[in-house]
Formats: structure tokens, sequence, C-alpha cells
């Protein structure tokens, strides 16, 4: 049996609230259907992978153990709603950083794709058939370079983005919040 698809989800502006560089476990905030969404596809044993650019560690605004503790939140609140992510993956650099470490041209700052071929390595996905779910053109960029599907939502930056249409880009679809991305990836792998 060939590997399935997955769902590469973003994290801010998608999964939870947009608050600017989030850099306190204190200020993550699900959208209220957030956990509904999840364990939709959970229940659909569809792998969904956060894939998230943090670059606020490379400007030194926080470190990666922040980053980890609030992926730990994140999965804490998920679970108590009975809902889980199947994995969490973000990158830490920026080529202008002033941490000299992360100050690089890296692979994994979405719309490249060094998170997802990690990913898929990692969890036996095929990237070609895996969905991108996000607020930003960048997140739709970054199911082109895999091969996939994109979904831009229209929660966080996405009602700003959909008005300024990326050169050359166009979504899959354009959906008002990650309850309808994941009602829409259903209803597209359902008629595969
Ligand atoms: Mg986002
Ligand atoms: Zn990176």
């Amino acid at each position: 049996m060939s590997a399935r698809g997955a769902v590469f989800l973003d994290r801010d502006g998608t999964l939870i609230e947009e608050v600017g560089y989030l850099d306190r476990v204190d200020r993550v905030r699900l959208f209220p259907w957030s956990v509904a969404a999840i364990r939709a596809l959970n229940d659909a044993n569809i792998p969904i992978v956060l894939i998230t650019n943090q670059s606020g560690v490379a400007r030194g605004f926080f470190t990666e153990a922040v980053v980890d503790d609030v992926h730990r939140h994140i999965g804490n609140l998920l679970a108590a709603g009975g809902a889980h992510l199947d994995a969490y993956y973000y990158c830490p650099h920026h080529r202008d950083g002033k941490i000299a470490r992360y100050a690089i041209a890296c692979d994994c700052r979405k719309p490249g794709r060094g998170l997802v071929d990690r990913a898929a390595r990692d969890l036996n996905v095929d990237a070609a058939r895996s969905f991108t779910v996000g607020d930003r053109w960048l997140d739709v960029a970054l199911a082109r370079n895999i091969g996939g599907r994109g979904i831009l939502v229209r929660t966080g930056y996405g009602a700003d983005e959909e008005r300024r249409p990326a050169d050359g880009l166009a979504a899959d679809a354009v959906v008002n919040n990650l309850v309808e991305a994941a009602s829409w990836i259903l209803d597209t792998v359902g008629s595969d």
C-alpha cells in the first residue's frame, strides 16, 4: 500500500489565535472550533502535522524551550477535547536573525519544504498526496512546493491575504476557518 497523505497545519492564525510573536504559554488561545476540526481529521485517520515558522527564536525574542512549552500546552488543550496532532515541527531560523546559530538561510522556513520532508520520513506520509492549511500565501506556496493541495483560511491574516493575491498562486480552497478546511479535506479525500 502506498503512503498516506497528511495535513500540514499552520499554527498561528490557523489553529490558535494570531498574537504576534508568541513568547508565553499563557497567550495561547485555540480557536473555539479547533478541537472539533482536529478531532474530525483524527477520526478519519489522517495524520496532522504542525508546521510553523518561529523566527522569533533567531531574532532573540524567545527560546526553543518556549516553543516546546507552547506545543506541549497546545497538545494538552487538544487532549482535553479528545483530539491530537501527530507531530510538531518548527523552523527557528531567519537569515537576518541576531542569534548567530539560527541566522541562516535554511531550507525549512516555509514555503521551503524542509520540515515537510522531515515529517514525511518520520511518519511515512506522501507529501504529494497531502494538504496544507494556513492563513498566509506562504502556506499555499508550501503546498505548491510539495505537489499537494493548499487551503487558505480567513482567520489570522487570511482575510487580508485573500484581498492581496500572491503572484501566480491560487489556493485550492479558501474557507472561513479550520473546521471548514477539515470538511473540505474530508470531502476531497472521500472523492479521490
Ligand atoms: Mg499563520
Ligand atoms: Zn529553518
